[in-house]
Parts: structure tokens; sequence; C-alpha cells
């Protein structure tokens, strides 16, 4: 059920000599979009060979390593590219291209971030140097050491008996109803942090949990950790500001819901399946 099996991408950051060759996959990203190729409806990215014909500058190059023995790199460019190709923002790829190349793009983007965002020492200004072992950034003067920022977040289906608590959040698009979620606090562990969201949001208290699994959601550098909760005690109070309307949803009620591409819909389809 998980996009990338194991064996599929294998992650490294030291290029290797033959590395860049013709068909090497470019994952590009210009003003905040990614370059990709939709000859014939499919989107897929650009290789190094279509790359040369682009009018494009490289400001900075990133090896990522080998999915199924074919070379990726992050790209950060400008310019323009060329007909069959087109940029588009990332969420567009969801569900739109094979799975595996979604969470490389998204890796793409994060390590292309990450490195825009680190070009300076956070605690002494001093330009930073990539380091040579890890996917790091030192500083020379103080030590300091950067390493590419996650932000794990958890999302959480509470359920009671055959209903499902779906919310709606005040700065969604109105009739979208999803699952409850929150970034992790310092010093919180993952289940912590589940009963408090819960109960921020929502008002009511959880019992029993349930791992489900996670997922990357590079909406900047997001970790989603995913629950199952048994309601416990409460009525529904929604957090002012955040959310716009809390109820208990039967599958046969839903409105409408998040795609089976992220981790909720995944949350919310696999709970119905075990109730049928
Ligand atoms: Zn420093």
């Amino acid at each position: 059920m998980w996009p990338i099996e194991p064996d599929e991408f294998e992650p490294q950051h030291i290029e290797p000599d033959d590395a860049d060759h013709g068909d090497a996959w470019y994952f590009v990203f210009s003003r905040g979009e990614i370059v990709c190729r939709t000859e014939g409806g499919v989107l897929e990215p650009v290789t190094a060979d279509d790359f040369r014909w682009f009018d494009m500058e490289v400001s900075s190059k990133h090896f990522l390593g080998h999915y199924l023995n074919r070379p990726c790199f992050a790209v950060a460019a400008s310019g323009s590219t060329a007909q069959g190709f087109s940029s588009m923002g990332l969420r567009n790829l969801l569900g739109r291209t094979n799975q595996s190349i979604f969470y490389l793009a998204g890796r793409a983007q994060q390590v292309i971030e990450w490195h825009e965002t680190h070009q300076f020492c956070g605690r002494c200004g001093t330009e930073m140097s990539d380091h040579h072992m890890d996917r790091a950034k030192q500083c020379s003067s103080c030590k300091l050491i950067n390493y590419p920022r996650l932000s794990p977040s958890i999302i959480v289906l509470v359920t009671r008996g055959d209903e499902m608590l779906l919310a709606r959040n005040a700065a969604w698009p109105n009739g979208m109803y999803s699952t409850l979620a929150g970034f992790v606090e310092p010093g919180e562990s993952i289940e912590q942090t589940v009963h408090r969201e819960v109960f921020e949001e929502v008002g009511l208290r959880v019992g029993e949990l349930r791992y489900f699994g996670s997922q990357s959601w590079p909406f900047p550098n997001s970790l989603m950790l995913g629950f199952h909760a048994e309601y416990g005690s409460g009525d529904i109070v929604c957090q002012e500001e955040e959310i716009a309307d809390a109820q208990w949803f039967k599958q046969d009620n839903l409105p409408q819901i998040p795609p089976k591409t992220a981790i909720s819909g995944w949350l919310i389809q696999e709970f119905m399946d075990r109730e049928r």
C-alpha cells in the first residue's frame, strides 16, 4: 500500500562519477513549480537529455540517489522550457502520476527549499558549506550543523461505533470535511499530540489509539503520522477560527472527503472497509 517500496529507491547524496548521464531524471523546480514532460497526457520528470533543450540557468543541483537504477537529481533553475513540457505546483502531481514520482518530486522540492533557506549560519551568520558525508550543511566558524527540516504532524480519524468524526477547517473551500490534524510540539510524544489536538480542535477526549501509517507531505515539509482513535467522552465544541464545523458521519451519509492519495482519505477508507 505504501508508495515507494524500499527496494525501488536508494537514497544517496554523494554523486557517483557516472550518474549525470542523458537518462538521469531531473526534478526541475522553477519559481516554486516543477517542470514536467506532458506529452501524451502522462506527467513525467524531465531527463538530462530533455533539459539540454531548455533555455534555463541552473542555480543549484543535488544528487538524490537511484530510482530503479536511474540516477535522480533535484535541480533549481530559471528560464524557459521547451514544447511538450510545462510547469505546475507539486499538488497537481498527486493522483496524476506514478506515486513514486510524486514522492521523489516532494523529496527534491524539500532538498532545494532547505538548500536555499540555509545559506548562512543561524547562530553566527557565516556562510554554510555542504557537509562532507551527510545531507547536511555546516558552519566553518562555529561548526553548527543543519539537516533538512521535517515537521512531524499527527492526523487522526476519531470513531464512535460506526460513526466517523469529520471536521471542516475554516480555511477550506465549502463542503470539504476531513480528519483532524496538527503539528507535534517540542517535548511531546506523538500520542500526546493526538490527545491534545483532538481536545483543542473539537473538545473531545479519546481512548485507545491505533497507529495506522505515515505519509510524506511536502507542503512544505510535513511528515504525517496517521492514527485511528476511539471516542472517549465529551460533546463536540469547535475551536474558534480553526474549525468551522465538526460532525459525526456514517458511511451512507458522507460529505465531500479527501481523495485516497492523501493519508486522511486512506484513514477514512480503511475504517469503512473494516466496517463493511
Ligand atoms: Zn556559525
